[in-house]
């Protein structure tokens, strides 16, 4: 018991660090361990303080932190936490502890009713938890959800035991080996089921630490990190398999005179609208990038000129538009110019990106709403009039 209350303690304060990161669920599993800390102290004291402490109280503190322990997880993962049927399945658990302590001291029978309990919440927390696709979250939820569910099994079969097994233990604390194994399993559950719950809270921070730096904030487009990670990547396995690489460097025309006109927040407006077509006309494989202001990239692997091309004009065509902003109100026209590259052999990545970006300085140069590529001699086979080889 000490060492229990010890991980308890322990657990709390690890927790407590975790008070600050707004992850749903912390404040209920701190909450937990803190009454499992009482409860434990208070049966502890079992022939020290009145039994009432020890067995009323204790019991009902427990099956609150175990419920907690549930309400924190359902939290964490965005369900609802049936507070009412938790209630009173405590209730009822501490009236049914009392009925065979006062009415008619049983312990087997107070195993049985405190085990089923505790069971039927370990199994609601393993049910909870789904198996999870996200590499950086599987195995903290896979230990937490195999733990809960080992735990389920242990009280039910400790529950079973005391049921309909003859010579069960007489006293609370009778160091038979099947009364240790059982009472282990029933401390040590709290904070078996704690470390889950702070492994899940951690690999949540880490995913979304790792979410926030890929994902530029306000378009939800890659960051200008996570576009040279890809594009790096991208290059390798170009060179490797000997698949062409294309690049469209793209920037919104006369973003400025957008912003001074209708404001900042209809900017912000027009950047979020163009990640959101972009998206919709390049493939999943494709990179959307953010490089900074209205400055975007698009990554386009196993793409030759003619493809790459052809995507530029279908974008340049699709964000030749207007915003609504708001029902009513007057529309907001914008353009974006276009600059193509292919990655080349022995092309650096600077290099690669430096040839685009002279390109979209051609397109900008050439009147705009435009898509010109940095090849040599290339001769766009766009449908657009305006795409135009520049460059070499
Ligand atoms: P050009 O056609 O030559 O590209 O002209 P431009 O006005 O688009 O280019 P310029 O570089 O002069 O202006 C870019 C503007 O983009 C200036 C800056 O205030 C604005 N901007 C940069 N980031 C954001 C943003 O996140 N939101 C909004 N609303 N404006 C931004
Ligand atoms: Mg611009
Ligand atoms: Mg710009």
């Amino acid at each position: 018991m000490l060492i229990t209350t010890g991980l308890a303690v322990v657990m709390l304060f690890v927790l407590t660090s975790l008070a600050g990161s707004k992850i749903a669920g912390v404040r209920e599993w701190a909450q937990a361990n803190a009454l499992a800390i009482l409860a434990l102290a208070l049966s502890a004291c079992r022939g020290i303080v009145p039994d009432l402490l020890s067995i009323e109280v204790a019991n009902g503190l427990f099956a609150v932190a175990i419920c907690l322990m549930l309400a924190g997880f359902r939290l964490h993962l965005g369900r609802t936490v049936p507070v009412r049927l938790l209630a009173a399945g405590c209730a009822l658990t501490v009236a049914a502890v009392a009925v065979f302590h006062v009415g008619f001291d049983s312990l087997p029978l107070r195993t049985v009713v405190v085990s089923v309990f505790h069971g039927i919440i370990c199994l609601a927390i393993g049910l909870a938890i789904p198996t999870h696709s996200h590499a950086r979250l599987r195995y903290a939820y896979l230990y937490t959800r195999c733990a809960a569910l080992v735990l389920a099994l242990g009280h039910l079969v400790r529950g079973c035991a005391y049921a309909f097994q003859a010579d069960v233990p007489a006293a609370f604390l009778e160091p038979t080996t099947q009364n240790l194994v059982f009472f282990a399993l029933g401390t040590l559950a709290l904070p078996g089921l704690t470390l889950g719950a702070v492994m899940m809270a951690n690999a949540r921070m880490v995913s979304d630490a790792v979410h926030a730096a890929d994902h530029d904030y306000l378009t939800g487009a890659s960051t200008r990190r996570a576009f040279f990670a890809v594009a790096e990547h991208e290059q390798a396995r170009a060179r490797r398999h000997g698949s062409g690489l294309g690049l469209l460097l793209l920037d919104v025309d006369h973003f400025k005179r957008i912003n001074d006109t209708h404001g900042h927040a209809v900017g912000d407006q027009v950047l979020r609208e163009l990640v959101a077509v972009t998206q919709d006309v390049v493939r999943k494989v494709d990179v959307c990038a953010r490089l900074g202001g209205e400055e975007f990239a698009v990554l386009l692997p196993d793409a030759q000129l003619d493809t790459a091309l052809a995507v530029a004009e279908r974008l340049r065509a699709a964000l030749d538009r207007s915003l609504q902003e708001a029902p009513g109100a007057a529309r907001v026209p914008y353009t974006v110019s276009i600059g193509v590259a292919m990655l080349q052999e022995d092309d650096s990545f600077a290099g690669f990106m430096a040839r685009a970006d002279a390109a979209l300085y051609a397109a900008k140069a050439g009147g705009r709403n435009r898509v010109v590529s940095a090849q040599a001699g290339a001769h766009p086979a766009a449908p657009n009039p305006a795409a135009r080889a520049a460059c070499g």
